[in-house]
């Protein structure tokens, strides 16, 4: 009999594990892969991030998360590499250079504790020297910083010195084996998970059990009879082979998505994406047939040849990937606009008392997210919260008030405008309008002088 069963063994069940074995806690992690972090991980940027795209709808995730990445910096110093970003301005481009100005100084300010060097910005001759493949269009560039990591090895690698540090805690890693039901007792509990793998069948006898299946989580929650509701997007990228760029840069699709531009020196190749769209019911219901489409590639190669001095074709595509964010379900928001925290269900209002779900986690919420759900299990046991590590902050998230699990549906469809969402990002864009003068202020003066 194990404490708890883990389902998923990606970014989310990972760390949820190491943090539960931590506090004492005997955890089985099963995975349906023969590995650990193969799905929506491995798609992953791997970009450790405040959330610069965040800053124009909600701070107090940019600061949470950038001191989670201070945390995880310091645990893993090894492990997170320096990543600098250049975003070239262009006649086309949607914000000017000191518009950019204003928005990194806020960034520099409230991300400050990701402890990375402050933005600079380059003149048209600055930005053309540093990155000569640009099109000489380019009017110059903002430059910023982010960690990165290699998504499928960060896991593996925090996994292992967890095992190391608590070896005294049973914790089994069950790869290679799908969750097909659960057994459940008169009062609803779930007294045991049922998989399959080439053998056979296999139980896992439990007493709690946290759905951490990623975009396949509503398929886990139907095994266990609740509904669970995500809104997934779609993110796509391609690659090309070479390295036109040695940095990595920023530019945008014809919709104002990032996408970012990463040369890979180990593959020798360059990452273009990913992209940002809703799914289909079919693809929802099936995350493992996401396919990356022929026009979402050349898509991404047009935004790439906008800026770019070398021209790419369509043959030049080596290889293409595509993921879902599992992302929390809000309706009337645009995919862009979606909120980036994660989500602790606790499914006993759905009838299944030892049964929740944790959805929406990303890299730079790991430790934000290990800490709530250790403290959500702890509660649950009737045991006082552990915590070893230094406070986080809170991040009073509005925009969780539209997480639906079934019986809110309807709430959120017709109400989602006073969730606090439309606030929240009302007033974050209003915070920027401060730092955006004072660069515009600061660029006069320049010209001046
Ligand atoms: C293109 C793209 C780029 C991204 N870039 C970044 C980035 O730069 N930085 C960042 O922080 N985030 C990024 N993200 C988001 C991030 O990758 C995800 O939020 C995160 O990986 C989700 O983790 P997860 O554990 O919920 O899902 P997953 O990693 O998909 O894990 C779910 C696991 O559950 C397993 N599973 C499913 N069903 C069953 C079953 N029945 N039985 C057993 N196991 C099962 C799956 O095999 C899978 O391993 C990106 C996402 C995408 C799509």
């Amino acid at each position: 009999m194990f404490d708890i069963a883990v389902i998923g063994g990606g970014t989310v069940g990972v760390t949820i594990s190491l943090d539960l074995i931590s506090r004492g806690f005997s955890v089985v992690l099963i995975e349906k892969n023969r590995g650990l972090g193969l799905e929506t991980n491995a798609k992953s940027l791997g970009l450790i991030q405040g959330g610069l795209t965040y800053l124009k709808s909600n701070r107090r995730l940019v600061k949470a998360s950038s001191f989670d990445v201070w945390l995880l910096k310091n645990m893993f110093p090894d492990l997170l590499k320096k990543q600098e970003f250049v975003i070239p301005i262009f006649d086309w481009s949607k914000h000017s250079l000191w518009q950019w100005d204003g928005y990194l100084s806020e960034y520099d300010k409230i991300a400050e504790t990701r402890m990375l060097p402050p933005h600079s910005i380059l003149n048209k001759q600055e930005v053309l020297k540093k990155i000569p493949n640009l099109n000489s269009d380019a009017k110059g560039g903002a430059v910023f910083y982010e960690w990165k990591v290699e998504p499928i090895k960060f896991l593996r690698e925090i996994l292992l010195r967890a095992t190391v540090q608590n070896q005294k805690t049973k914790f089994t890693i069950a790869a290679n084996q799908k969750v097909l039901g659960f057994s459940k007792d008169s009062n609803g509990n779930i007294i045991s998970v049922n998989c399959n793998n080439m053998h056979g069948d296999i139980f896992w006898p439990v007493r709690l059990v946290i759905n951490a299946g990623g975009p396949w989580s509503p398929q886990i929650a139907k095994l266990a009879e609740v509904e669970l509701m995500l809104r997934p997007t779609k993110g796509t990228s391609i690659f090309i082979q070479g390295m036109p760029f040695s940095y990595g840069l920023i530019t945008f699709d014809k919709n104002g998505k990032y996408i970012s531009i990463l040369p890979l020196f180990e593959e020798q190749k360059t990452l273009i994406g990913p992209t940002n769209s809703d799914i289909s019911q079919e693809i929802y219901d099936n995350p493992g047939k996401a396919m990356a489409s022929a026009e979402e590639q050349e898509e991404l190669l047009k935004v790439f040849n906008a800026i770019s001095r070398s021209k790419y074709e369509k043959e030049n595509i080596v290889g293409a990937q595509c993921g879902l964010r599992p992302q929390l379900c809000h309706t009337g928001v645009k995919p862009e606009n979606i909120s980036h925290d994660f989500a602790i269900l606790d499914h006993q209002k759905d009838g299944v008392p030892n049964f929740c779900s944790v959805v929406g986690g990303k890299l730079s919420v790991l430790m934000r997210m290990g800490k709530e759900t250790g403290d959500f299990v702890e509660k649950k046991f009737g045991r006082a919260p552990d915590w070893r590590l230094p406070a986080l902050p809170n991040c009073d998230d509005k925009t969780k008030q539209l997480i639906i699990s079934g019986y809110k549906k309807k709430f959120a469809r017709n109400h989602w405008w006073i969730s606090g969402f439309a606030f929240t990002s009302l007033w974050a864009k209003i915070r920027l309008i401060v730092p955006v003068i004072r660069a515009f202020l600061r660029r006069k003066k320049g010209e001046k002088q």
